[in-house]
């Protein structure tokens, strides 16, 4: 890779070391120097049930699950579940679909925040006790008034001072649920005047009249995400809490619930950049927006930045983690281009993928010196890439398909494909020339080609030197199985879907992220594939069969093209 890149092309540090070394990992190494944790590294994800995962959180799972492997510990899955209202098992379910998809395995260790509303109840009646928390009545907008601003510090809520009895006492009857949502809340007795505003007595727990898709309705109170998460951390005994840099302001907090709990582990937490990525929206909540508007089909929808689209859409975990290992991780915000993801996703089909002929805009084309009724079988590779892939048969007949772009009636100079008079190759068959185009008289629409064959050409090899500039794909006629194929483009059409006019990501939507071609022509061995079948189309890109069984064809999405848009762009320094 050269390093001739801008700024927003560039890829972050730890790109092409075979164990990427980082910022985390140099954290994680004085740590083991030092004993901190005994030698232990234990790390954990933690996503919250409230949708489906994305390429952000592949980068977050690799990073987490790469450090155990690496330093031979342990990572959890902590299913983050405090909010009742926003999460649904569906969730849950999909998100360790996908984890054990990418590769990797908690091993059994599979936890719930909600596992610990207990002793997070317990901690809070710790805290109370100590005067370190108290039982509140401002409403949420008076809390605000209150809170002060950056410049400003905040004033005290009136029951700050209260008798650490009279907040147990409280405590425990909005545990019995004796209040209504919205106007009671445990605060930590922090700071007021904190120049950082997570120090200004956050709330720990809200009353929350709601079901639980786990503990169902023996709970009314909730914790808050920043007391919940670090004893969350501390009862797995979590050694390093790896999270996104916008919890930065919130580590003072962390250290403070842990510190004043004084308990026997206090996990560092390290904050990293978050993935952006251009022409992509990272957001579970906007995911969300397109998936209940019906903008795309789906959570899996391929033109979806879901670990699941992308898995329908043909992408390889291998090819996910290699983007993870490539971007690496850094401590400043950066948006990483759409191009070096499909790179790698080409990188690593280019390896795997089995090359067939598909035709997805086919015009007939009839040999007019091959015998009628007549059928070879030619051997074709599988994959130059890959020896043992070995080769399979096609057959081959007096009518066949190409695409209708290959050929053009009045060539401008550089067009070497078919024209009248011209002579191409049809991989692994003959050499043909146009010898005559048939046309719709009403219309004068191009329906058909007619050509001649040189029985010499056998294979597709030149008997006599003779060049042609260039080899076109085909299928039989009388074989070809018809198929429908799905291309797709990004679903934006700017760069930062957060720049649209006016702010909304709608007005940047991309009206043909979708292109269905109902009309395609697949070679005989295309047909019958199972869902998730990846393969080469030759000369047209990367191709999955999708699981739709509304159709009676075989429905192909196209991956990604050949064209490798990184490569060229980092050729040119652009
Ligand atoms: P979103 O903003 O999409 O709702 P989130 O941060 O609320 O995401 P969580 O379910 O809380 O989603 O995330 C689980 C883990 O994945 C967290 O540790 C979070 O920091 C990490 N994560 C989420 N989005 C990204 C991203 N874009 N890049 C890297 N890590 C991410
Ligand atoms: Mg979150």
């Amino acid at each position: 890779m050269s390093d001739t890149t801008n700024d927003s092309l560039k890829p972050e540090e730890g790109v092409g070391e075979a164990t990427p070394k980082n910022f985390i990992r140099d954290i994680i190494d004085e740590h083991n120097r030092s004993g901190r944790f005994g030698g232990r590294v234990h790390t954990r994800f933690p996503p919250e049930p409230n949708g489906y995962l994305h390429v952000g959180h592949a980068k977050s799972i690799c990073l987490n699950f790469g450090i155990a492997r690496d330093y031979a510990g342990k990572c959890n899955l902590r299913l983050d579940d405090t909010n009742p209202t926003k999460e649904e098992v569906e969730y849950v379910n999909s998100i360790r679909e996908d984890v054990r998809w990418l590769g990797f395995d908690w091993e059994g260790r599979e936890y719930y925040a909600s596992d610990y509303f207990e002793q997070l109840y317990q901690y809070a009646e710790q805290l109370i006790l100590k005067g370190k928390a108290y039982v509140c009545h401002l409403t949420a907008e008076q809390m605000r008034e209150y809170r002060g601003t950056l410049t400003e510090p905040g004033k005290h809520s009136p029951w700050r001072d209260r008798p650490p009895t009279e907040s147990l006492d409280l405590f425990r009857r909005m545990r019995a649920g004796e209040f209504p949502d919205g106007t009671i809340t445990l605060r930590a007795k922090i700071d007021m005047a904190s120049p950082n505003i997570n120090m200004r007595d956050p709330v720990m727990y809200r009353v929350l009249h709601a079901h639980h898709h786990r503990t169902g309705d023996k709970w009314c109170i909730y914790p808050m995400y920043d007391y919940a998460h670090c004893v969350s951390d501390e009862m797995e005994r979590i050694t390093h809490s790896i999270c996104t840099l916008e919890f930065e302001d919130h580590r003072p907090l962390y250290d403070w619930f842990l510190d004043e709990l004084a308990t026997p582990v206090h996990p560092q937490q390290i904050e990293f950049a978050r993935l952006n990525m251009t022409y992509t929206l990272m957001s579970k909540r906007k995911l969300l927006q397109l998936v209940k508007e019906g903008l795309v089909r789906g959570w899996d929808d391929p033109r979806m930045p879901t670990i699941q689209g992308m898995r329908r859409r043909g992408y390889t975990p291998e090819a996910l983690r290699g983007f993870c290992d490539r971007i690496g991780v850094a401590k400043n915000d950066s948006t990483v281009d759409v191009r070096l993801l499909e790179h790698c996703v080409r990188d690593d089909l280019n390896k795997r993928a089995p090359r067939y002929m598909a035709v997805l805009n086919p015009i007939k084309v009839t040999i007019e010196n091959y015998p009628e009724g007549q059928v070879e079988w030619f051997d074709a590779v599988n994959n130059p890439e890959d020896p043992a892939a070995g080769t399979r048969k096609i057959p081959f007949g007096r009518e066949i398909y190409i695409e209708q772009d290959d050929f053009m009636e009045d060539p401008p100079k550089k067009f070497f494909r078919l024209s009248p008079g011209k002579e191409v190759r049809l991989r692994y068959a003959y050499f043909i020339t146009c010898t005559k185009v048939v046309k719709d008289p009403t219309t004068g629409r191009i329906t058909e080609l007619v050509c001649t064959y040189d029985p010499a050409t056998r294979g597709g090899d030149s008997p006599d030197g003779r060049k042609v500039k260039s080899t076109l794909h085909w299928v039989s006629a009388a074989h070809a199985v018809k198929g429908e194929v799905r291309l797709y483009d990004h679903l934006f059409t700017i760069e930062n879907p957060a720049d649209a006019p006016g702010g909304d990501f709608h007005n940047a939507l991309n009206p043909s992220s979708l292109q269905v071609l109902d009309g395609c022509l697949l070679e005989p061995a295309l047909g019958g594939q199972e869902p998730g079948f990846r393969c080469q189309f030759e000369r047209l890109g990367y191709f999955c069969v999708d699981p739709d069984a509304s159709s009676a064809k075989p429905v192909f999405n196209r991956t990604v093209t050949l064209k490798d848009a990184w490569a060229r762009a980092e050729k040119q320094g652009a």
